[in-house]
């Protein structure tokens, strides 16, 4: 065996961080929320992040959901389709915290 240096000391907290689909931005899981594609079709926002299924994550901007679920980001994200009636459900949802959070 040759002197492998694997004697690296992580010391850093291990942060999870997830990227928003819509901006890009890398974030703290806190600082995002997360989507799950549902089986049978269809977008729900996770709250308690302990849905299972493919997820994605969004900052809570209504400015990202925009792009998000306007745009098709999200629905590409989690390769699956949006109905009308979901579309509006998670842009109602958006609008909740939107007009609080925009800087940044
Ligand atoms: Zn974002």
């Amino acid at each position: 065996m040759k002197g492998m240096k694997t004697t690296m000391n992580i010391t850093n907290k291990h942060i999870p961080q997830r990227t928003c689909v819509a901006c890009r931005r890398v974030k703290t899981k806190r600082q995002l929320i997360r989507l799950v594609a549902l089986p049978g079709g269809g977008i729900e926002v996770d709250t308690l992040s302990r849905k299972v299924g493919r997820g994605a994550y969004m900052c809570s901007t209504f400015q990202c959901w925009q792009i998000g679920l306007v745009a098709g980001r999200l629905e590409y994200a989690l390769r699956t389709n949006l109905t009308q009636e979901n579309r509006e459900q998670l842009i109602l949802f958006s609008k909740k915290f939107g007009k609080e959070l925009i800087s940044g």
